[in-house]
């Protein structure tokens, strides 16, 4: 039998009191790395499952204590702060940083670390009908130590969530389906050569998974974040609205809409932001109208 002080992970975050990845008041566990690369992702620090150095220059009140501290001389001045080529992510300069500018994203953690921090609020989770949900990243890309955790949180009575964008082996899915109270599962985009454009893969697997978990009886809420000028056409709405309809059981879909949060992150990670061009007004209205008189229930409120 495994330990929990012996099974470990690595995690960009985990965030307290969340209220939009699951139902009621829940702690949401991030995991690294991430099969997919959605030109709209808003959590980049998540998709690699190593660790990454971010800079924040609005946080930096120019005190060289960074520099001191790096054995690679890849500390810069200015706005741009690392240099990545010389940087190893030793995270010596995050340690010496008196103002938070530079932090080290991705950390190795056990299962008893990550359930430490779940478990403080149980009380929230019990009286909002909350819980705990593995996102990411994918959480399926740690597919063991993923399972692990939900084991460990359904022992312990937790109403558990993952927010998977589908694509893994069937059998990895099937796996944590046994473990898990609901999906939160993404479609980005239902026509094949979009996604392969939008998303850098095919989406075969994910429709194909999402079919498979459908007749399993799983619980499900399909979420289609709302890109646009990229997937919020008629035809892509007519589409998603579509393959709900094709499913087995009772399928509900709601619409995640764009939004910039993640641009920031990208600055600090020295990446470039791949959508600095979208400010269309928002189809969302328009898209949820057509989806009801399809037929297609919509998650409300
Ligand atoms: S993470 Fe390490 S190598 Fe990279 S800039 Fe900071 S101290 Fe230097
Ligand atoms: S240690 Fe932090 S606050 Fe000081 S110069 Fe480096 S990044 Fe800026």
């Amino acid at each position: 039998m495994d330990d929990c002080s012996q099974v470990a992970g690595i995690i960009s975050d985990i965030q307290r009191f969340a209220v939009h990845d699951g139902p009621g008041i829940r702690t949401t566990v991030f995991l690294k790395g991430c099969p997919m690369r959605c030109l709209w992702c808003h959590n980049p620090e998540a998709r690699s499952n190593e660790s990454q150095l971010a800079f924040y220059a609005n946080k930096c009140i120019d005190c060289g204590l960074c520099a001191a501290a790096c054995p690679n001389g890849a500390i810069l001045s200015g706005d741009r702060r690392v240099d990545r080529e010389r940087c190893c992510v030793c995270g010596a300069c995050a340690d010496a940083c008196p103002s938070g500018a530079l932090e080290l994203i991705g950390r190795v953690a056990t299962a008893a670390q990550v359930l430490d921090v779940v478990m403080r609020d149980l009380p929230y989770y019990k009286i909002s009908d909350g819980g705990v949900t593995m996102s990411g990243g994918e959480p399926l890309y740690q597919h063991s130590f993923s399972i692990f955790l939900l084991r460990a949180f359904m022992e312990r009575g937790l109403h558990t969530a993952v927010d998977t964008c589908g694509l893994a082996p069937w059998e990895r899915l099937a796996e944590i389906a046994g473990l898990t109270n609901l999906f939160l599962y993404d479609i980005k985009a239902a026509d094949p050569e979009k996604h392969a454009r939008f998303c850098g893969t095919d989406n075969a697997i994910v429709l194909q998974n999402a079919r498979r978990l459908a007749e399993t009886g799983a619980k499900i809420i399909f979420r289609v974040p709302l890109i646009p000028g990229y997937n919020d056409s008629a035809e892509d709405i007519r589409l998603v609205g579509e393959f709900i309809l094709s499913l087995p059981g009772d399928q509900r879909l709601e619409f995640v809409p764009y939004h910039r949060i993640g641009k920031g992150k990208y600055e600090a990670l020295g990446l470039d932001y791949p959508l600095p061009h979208i400010g269309a007004p928002q189809n969302l209205d328009e898209c949820k109208r057509a989806l009801l008189s399809a037929g297609v229930k919509l998650v409300t409120g």
